[in-house]
């Protein structure tokens, strides 16, 4: 029986077959799940021949996080496909270039609060829409990446992401007495759209490897996808508010 079986997941973030989220919904399906995918409107014919990749096609619900008109919707879009979810995938991340690649002290307000509006605060937007169709227990897991320090490049998507951690927190103490679990995996560099768009990106990724008493390939999303997974599965049932790292160890080492 496979890690997954039975389960009916919501899967955000598969652009294209390098998303993290593409090799989560790959194994969640071999290891037995049915997965719905959702991408932003402008995105959903790219996100649905990407699907066809998968090891069983999954139906594409359009969402855009900022757009409160789907998150009405997305409750009833996904019912069309599944009678109810034990798990969400937020893999959600996007700001203007501005804010990042060495303009921390020049971005402007508005490319900041885009941010955080895409990045941070849709992990509650996501988590409410969901709501309705949440089974108990059910799991929400994002994908972090480490917010505690200020690493090169990053900028205002760093200040989003220890946003987005804490929201998680917050979201794990109002839904936790629904049995909805809120868990992050905090991976490190990999390279995928999102990665390779932030300017100076190998300033972020280089030296990971050598830091890392594991070593780390950053062509390797699926560490990454295994963790998601397995906060997914029934084998974390009393674990909430946290953030497993997926670094090769970094986290953990001096420098
Ligand atoms: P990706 O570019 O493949 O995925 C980012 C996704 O965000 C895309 O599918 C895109 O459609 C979606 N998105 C952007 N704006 C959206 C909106 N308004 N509404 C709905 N969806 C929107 O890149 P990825 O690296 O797989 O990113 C997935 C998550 O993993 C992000 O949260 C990212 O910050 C996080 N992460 C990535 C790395 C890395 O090095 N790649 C490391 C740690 C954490």
């Amino acid at each position: 029986m496979g890690l997954l079986e039975g389960k009916r997941l919501l899967v955000t973030g598969v652009l294209v077959d390098t998303s993290i989220a593409f090799h989560v919904a790959r194994l969640a399906q071999q290891e037995g799940a049915r997965v719905v995918l959702t991408a932003p409107g402008r995105q959903t014919r790219l996100t649905s021949a990407v699907s066809r990749r998968l090891p069983q096609e999954a139906p594409v619900v359009p969402l855009d996080v900022t757009s409160d008109e789907d998150l009405a919707a997305l409750a009833e879009r996904t019912r069309e496909h599944v009678d109810g979810l034990d798990g969400v995938v937020h893999s959600i991340g996007f700001a203007p270039q501005s804010v990042m690649g060495g303009h921390f002290l020049d971005a402007a307000w508005d490319d900041v609060a885009t941010a955080v509006h895409v990045s941070a605060y849709s992990l509650k937007a996501l988590a409410v829409a969901a709501q309705p169709l949440l089974a108990t227990p059910a799991s929400v897991v994002g994908l972090t990446f480490d917010a505690r320090y200020a690493w090169p490049v990053y900028d205002w998507m760093g200040v989003a992401k220890a946003a987005f951690e804490s929201t998680a927190r917050y979201l794990a103490r109002d839904l936790g007495p629904e049995g909805v679990r809120v868990n992050l995996v905090s991976a490190g560099p990999i390279r995928t759209t999102a990665a390779t768009h932030i300017p100076g990106f190998d300033q972020m990724e280089g030296g990971w490897s050598a830091r890392a008493p594991l070593g780390w390939d950053s062509s390797d999303p699926e560490p990454t996808a295994r963790a998601v997974c397995a906060l997914l599965s029934d084998w974390f049932p009393a674990t909430t508010g946290e953030i497993v790292h997926v670094d090769g160890g970094v986290h953990a080492m001096g420098q």
